[in-house]
């Protein structure tokens, strides 16, 4: 339903006659942004994953139409850019910092490629090697008689490494090294919006524009992965644990300012004012699975997850056809989602990821099989040696804790297990219905070594009572507040499912005891969790004034008890608008 409703808006919005313009089948004059292409690379890479795994002649029809517009507008040299096209040709390659001209050229890469592994065809894998090389013989040290240079926006970094990996040209690599080594220097202005105020490794913390850090870290580990450059990783770490600890909402979202787009000061996470856009989630998703790739941490995997489920998945409605930019932790009803955006980076993004979802569930290692997602399904993956297993994990996970997994395979090898660290209620796990004696630590895997016959099962149990948690002290919107978790789930509350209340007079108790229901009458069918709480009736005194002198004894609120229900945080704003609150405010 996304990628057509999608489709649509690139040719409604002159994206894709941009491209035929720029081939000279149209006499349009350019229309919309100067990033614009790239919404058509990302819409073409989301089509690519559908279409390796579902049959739909429609879908690969418009692809088919996108792949001809992009290949048709390619210049003889490999440039391409619909934008820098007739009057504007001589101003190529001028403004790296704003212009976006290897952003795009980075997602036109990702595009081909995907499309290529998808479809097995080649056309637009041609095109992205033809501007590949015109990117290599163009930018370069001074003394090759090329021009030093880093983009304004990252993503070319990771692009080019994949295709390198893709063609087994280690130039390109070379490539996305040589504008990753560039960036600091002052090259593009010397700002922390676009992480030119300090080489990449000597950075401390997250600063500036949220998603291009993102994409900046992805590319900077696909590095790492392929030269092993230790200071590399240990940046990539130091600035993981610094987000992790000081510069991310709870719901796993980045960037804590509208303006720049950008990350905040250590704590600074307001809740209305959250900017946290989709991409950013998106992004992290992205640099978390290279993370967990690169060393084998269930952290990572506990992040990709915790982003995905709310930081992201928030950003796209029930239907899969309205998208969030921000999302914020708390709001007045009037936040709701669009179709469609002027800069529609977020739309395209999101689509992205959930057509490639599948690749995050699984992967594989010398050893054997790592479970990194759980989720209703079944796999086929080939093992380093080439032999094929099957998987099928039944489960209603994320609503429930219990998996269990038929393997299909045969021989020895491993089966690594994620114990999300969420599970701090202590994980169990059963093979062949006999409990595995082992360590079942939560925030790791756990190895199932042995040797596989037709018809082995395992059953995971992974409880997941709900949890309140609370912020660091520092983090002052949210002090004597509580969000509530349960599994990888954040929680919130809506004013529609509690039209008496100000949602800001209800508060929790540390014994607060909630009851999860299964809904499937709700929001695409949710579990919900009820309680008892109260709600403070405000004092008199606080209709007439702002401030007042703490008076020495105090004063005790009142308190109502009163029956709440809060939903799923990605599920909210699907109804009738009205306020938001994820952090309620907590006694004791
Ligand atoms: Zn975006």
């Amino acid at each position: 339903m996304s990628l057509p409703a999608q489709y649509r808006f690139l040719e409604e919005t002159g994206r894709l006659d941009n491209f035929r313009r720029a081939a000279g089948a149209t006499g349009l004059p350019f229309q919309g942004r100067v990033y614009n292409d790239s919404d058509v690379y990302k819409w073409l890479e989301a089509a690519a994953w559908t279409l390796a795994t579902d049959d739909d002649p429609a879908l690969e029809q418009m692809a088919e139409t996108v792949v001809e517009a992009i290949a048709a507008a390619q210049q003889p040299d490999g440039y391409l850019n619909t934008y820098f096209m007739f009057e504007q040709a001589a101003k190529r390659w001028t403004n790296l910092r704003d212009l976006h001209e290897l952003y795009c050229a980075g997602h036109l890469i990702q595009a081909a490629i995907a499309d290529r592994r998808a479809t097995g065809r080649g056309r637009l894998f041609q095109v992205a090697c033809h501007l590949a090389d015109h990117i290599c013989a163009t930018f370069g040290p001074l003394e090759q008689g090329k021009r030093p240079a880093t983009p304004g926006h990252e993503e070319i970094e990771m692009a080019l490494v994949e295709l390198a990996r893709e063609t087994g040209e280690t130039r390109y690599q070379a490539q996305a090294s040589f504008f990753l080594d560039q960036r600091g220097q002052g090259l593009i202005g010397g700002q922390a919006y676009h992480q030119d105020h300090r080489p990449f490794r000597s950075l401390e913390r997250l600063d500036g524009h949220a998603v291009r850090h993102m994409y900046l870290n992805c590319g900077a580990a696909d590095l790492y992965t392929e030269t092993g450059e230790p200071a590399l990783l240990a940046t990539l770490e130091r600035l993981w644990v610094q987000m992790t600890q000081r510069q991310m909402y709870v719901s796993g979202g980045l960037g804590s300012r509208h303006v720049g787009e950008a990350f905040g000061q250590d704590y600074e996470l307001p809740n209305a004012r959250a900017y946290a856009e989709t991409c950013a989630a998106i992004g992290s998703v992205l640099w978390n699975w290279r993370m967990l790739a690169l060393a084998g941490e269930a952290q990572y995997a506990d992040l990709l997850e915790l982003a995905l489920y709310n930081a992201f998945l928030a950003g796209v409605s029930l239907d899969g056809t309205a998208y969030f930019y921000e999302n914020p932790l708390a709001d007045d009803g009037r936040h709701r989602r669009q179709a469609w955006f002027d800069c529609a980076c977020c739309p395209t993004n999101a689509i992205r990821l959930l057509a490639s979802l599948p690749g995050y569930v699984y992967s594989t290692s010398e050893e054997g099989i790592w479970v990194h997602l759980y989720a209703q399904g079944a796999a086929r993956i080939q093992l380093a040696d080439g032999r094929i297993v099957h998987l099928r994990q039944h489960t209603r996970h994320p609503w429930e804790g219990q998996v269990e997994i038929e393997v299909e395979g045969q021989g020895e090898f491993s089966l690594f297990l994620r114990l999300p660290g969420w599970c701090e209620a202590g994980a169990s796990l059963e093979v062949n219905s006999q409990p595995l004696d082992a360590a079942l630590q939560p925030g790791s895997y756990v190895a199932v070594h042995r040797t596989w016959r037709p018809g082995d099962s395992l059953r995971l149990n992974l409880p997941m009572p709900v949890r309140q948690m609370q912020a660091h002290p520092y983090a002052l919107e949210n002090t004597a507040r509580v969000a509530l978790m349960r599994g990888p789930l954040l929680y919130c509350v809506e004013g529609v499912d509690h039209p008496q209340l100000d949602l800001r007079d209800l508060t929790l108790a540390p014994t607060t005891a909630f009851t999860p229901t299964f809904r499937g009458d709700l929001l695409g069918g949710v579990v919900v969790l009820q309680a008892t709480a109260s709600q403070i009736d405000l004092p008199a005194d606080w209709h007439r004034r702002l401030y007042r002198t703490v008076s020495g004894a105090g004063e005790q609120p009142v308190r109502q008890p009163v029956e709440i229900t809060a939903i799923p945080y990605y599920a909210w704003a699907n109804r009738e608008p009205g306020p938001l609150q994820v952090w309620l405010q907590r006694t004791g």
